[in-house]
């Protein structure tokens, strides 16, 4: 497989899908997988761009049917990973991205154990409070919910590969870089890059 699948799992408000972004404005050989939720959109998402938005029936439709690589319950609303989309791009040798939760991150690795794992941490629970309210999408209840799953979610961050701390963020995109360039150069990945190199050199 050529392609690499990232997993990256943050708390809510720790600057994941920003860092994302500016990875893949920078970086369009890395496929973004659009998930499937029952949360509401927030001003500005589209369906389609940042979520599949779909109904509850429609989601628990999809379970049955198995089209769900992973999915889980997250903060009161349910998200799923299309397990064909994954399928194809990474047959085709694409690297994938993930932004998913912890729950989902260990159902991913058991399924693709050379998943690379990446958690980002806010530097302080004060900056995390703060970016989730500066942040001016979410109501006080569901983000004194979103704080008080922060701490459960990053209990988990020994089971990823890299940590990034965000702290000022171009710092932090540079170190997501580093992470997917070292990555492509794996071994794994420059054996599939470079078959014939490989077959006349070992
Ligand atoms: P997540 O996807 O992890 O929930 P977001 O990417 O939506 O988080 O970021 C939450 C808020 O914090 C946004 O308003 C974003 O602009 C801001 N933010 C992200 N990274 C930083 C940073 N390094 N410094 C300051 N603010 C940041
Ligand atoms: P948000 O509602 O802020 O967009 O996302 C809330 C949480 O759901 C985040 O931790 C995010 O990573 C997670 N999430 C988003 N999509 C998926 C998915 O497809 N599967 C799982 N397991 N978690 C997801």
């Amino acid at each position: 497989m050529a392609g690499n699948l990232f997993v990256i799992a943050a708390p809510s408000g720790a600057g994941k899908t920003t860092l994302v972004r500016m990875l893949l404005e920078q970086k369009s050989s890395v496929h973004l997988s659009i998930s499937y939720t029952t949360r509401q959109p927030r001003p500005g998402e589209q369906n389609g761009r940042e979520y599949h938005f779909v109904e509850a029936t429609e989601f628990h439709a999809m379970i049955a049917r198995q089209e769900f690589l992973e999915w889980a319950e997250v903060h009161g609303n349910f998200y799923g990973t299309s397990k064909k989309w994954i399928a194809d791009q990474l047959a085709a040798g694409h690297d994938v991205l993930l932004e998913i939760d912890w729950q989902g991150a260990q159902q991913v690795r058991s399924l693709f154990p050379l998943a690379i794992g990446v958690f980002i941490l806010p530097p302080s629970m004060e900056e995390l409070t703060r970016r989730l309210t500066g942040r001016g999408t979410d109501s006080a209840d569901v983000i004194a919910r979103r704080l008080a799953a922060a701490q459960a979610e990053m209990r988990h961050v020994g089971e990823f590969d890299y940590v990034i701390i965000n702290d000022q963020l171009a710092q932090a995109l540079e170190d997501l870089r580093a992470v997917v360039r070292a990555s492509s150069l794996s071994f794994g990945a420059q054996r599939a890059r470079h078959a014939a190199l490989f077959e006349r050199m070992i």
